[in-house]
């Protein structure tokens, strides 16, 4: 089965097709630790995550390199505010992102290198580019990327130079479309950054934030890698320039495949401070959302579409989450003989639809209709007492499957308390004596279960042994 996806660079959906074999090479960009990361930085670590345990589900090794940008105008701006040293102040957030991604069940990435521990390379970097010709030292003495040399400038963002002014300079990390410039390679030391500097050729300064990817990526994936991805506000000028960079240094192609997400908005608006509809993982955690309806909602919607946050979407992510543990633990309890052939296509059917519907450009409402889908024929199958003990082991085993990949159902949790089989067995009993309406032997077997220090709670689609 192949793997497709919409490469930005060509405005497509193309086959994947690895470099090395069977491995892939990632580049994420990762979080500027200057604060708690927040909902919409999740959408774009949560795609990541979808899409690297989609390249494992299809047999693929995956390097991943997620980087953390712990130097850059925003992480010294607020470390002086808050009176601390940057690595201090850094370093709180870094600690807070691990625990976030442990929140939000994120399979971690093989490396996590941090800007500070890669000054030196970006340095050898910044040098290369001096010598060809593509970095000049301006006389504020910060080295610029001089993007009249390199003629392929705009190609990820679509940007027609043939207008843009020549030599106009910037030195702030981020900048609008509208305002192309030679930007910043090497930034020298000018008070605001206080005791935040290296020495270089160049004289003492931070590098910018778009040589950190470019050095970083490098290093650790190799001149040419398959894959690179961020969020969609990352494209320009970010990707654009670690392109110009790159492909300027060493004379080859940067990344095959560029996927962008699209951006986490809040009831429909924009996320902003001012606007209060600002929140971090934290704070949905603290109006006692699990991280795992949590993580349900982040990756609900196809990732180059708007996802729309709301709590109402929280809340019905618990109910479903609730539902399908309610289905696990119906499932364990199925008692009936048989070889389990009733459940083999349905199981079949949603284990290939599943697996189409995530080579195709991730299509996530396609691989959950799978999952409710199957959902459905079991329930079925069971209404009808028609399901096996075998038939409901191989359906567990299909959560099992899909949880490699969504990582929500967490099947072992949810049947993990050790029932006795006899009152498993009473309880499902129990269960069918309700159905057909025989109330009497069911309050009756609900009261021996009692007596034996169980209790049996009632859903929508089965039932729930707890100890009492
Ligand atoms: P930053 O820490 O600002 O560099 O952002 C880290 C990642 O989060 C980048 O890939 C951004 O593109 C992404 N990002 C930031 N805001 C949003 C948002 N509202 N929705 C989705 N992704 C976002
Ligand atoms: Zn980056």
């Amino acid at each position: 089965m192949t793997l497709k996806f919409f490469n930005t660079l060509d405005r497509k959906l193309e086959e994947f097709k690895p470099l090395h074999n069977n491995e892939v090479r990632m580049y994420t960009c990762g979080p500027t630790v200057y604060n708690f990361a927040h909902i919409g930085n999740f959408r774009a670590y949560m795609f990541e995550d979808l899409l690297r345990r989609t390249f494992k589900y299809f047999g693929y090794k995956v390097t991943q390199v997620m980087n953390l940008t712990d130097v850059d105008d925003k992480t010294i701006r607020d470390s002086q505010a808050a009176g601390m040293s940057l690595e201090n102040f850094t370093g709180q957030y870094k600690q807070a992102f691990f625990e976030d991604l442990e929140t939000l069940n994120i399979d971690p990435a093989e490396f996590y290198p941090a800007a500070t521990d890669h000054i030196a390379e970006m340095i050898e970097l910044i040098q290369v580019l001096v010598d060809k010709g593509y970095g000049y030292q301006a006389e504020d003495g910060s080295v610029y990327y001089r993007i009249s040399k390199f003629p392929e400038y705009g190609k990820l963002a679509k940007i027609d130079m043939e207008n843009q002014r020549a030599g106009v300079r910037v030195k702030t990390d981020e900048y609008a479309k509208d305002s192309v410039a030679d930007f910043a390679l090497w930034k020298a030391w000018d008070q605001n950054d206080g005791d935040v500097c290296w020495e270089s050729p160049w004289g003492k300064g931070r590098p910018g934030w778009h040589i950190e990817c470019s050095a970083m990526a490098m290093k650790y994936l190799g001149k040419t890698f398959d894959m690179h991805t961020g969020g969609i506000d990352n494209m320009f000028p970010h990707h654009e320039d670690e392109i110009a960079q790159s492909e300027a240094a060493n004379g080859c192609r940067y990344v095959n495949y560029w996927l962008h997400c699209a951006h986490l908005i809040v009831n429909g608006d924009k996320m902003s401070k001012s606007a209060g509809n600002f929140y971090t993982l934290r704070d949905c955690e603290k109006k006692g959302y699990s991280g795992q309806a949590l993580r349900w909602v982040l990756l609900g919607a196809h990732y180059r579409k708007k996802l729309n946050f709301t709590f109402e979407a929280c809340d019905q992510a618990e109910a479903a989450l609730k539902k399908f543990s309610d289905l696990f633990v119906r499932l364990k309890s199925v008692s009936i003989e048989g070889n389990g052939a009733e459940a083999e296509t349905i199981v079949q059917a949603a284990r290939s639809s599943f697996k189409a519907a995530l080579g195709d450009d991730l299509n996530i409402s396609e691989a959950l209709a799978a999952v409710y889908g199957l959902q459905h024929e079991v329930n079925k199958l069971m209404d009808a007492g028609k399901l096996s003990s075998k038939g409901a082991q191989a359906v567990l085993e299909q959560f099992r499957d899909f949880d490699r990949v969504f990582a929500l159902f967490n099947v072992d949790e949810a049947v993990k308390e050790d029932i006795p089989d006899a009152i498993l067995e009473m309880a499902r009993k129990r269960f069918d004596a309700r159905k057909n309406k025989d109330f009497a032997t069911a309050d009756a077997m609900r009261d021996q279960l009692k007596e034996a220090g169980w209790t049996v709670e009632d859903a929508a689609d089965g039932f729930r042994v707890k100890p009492l």
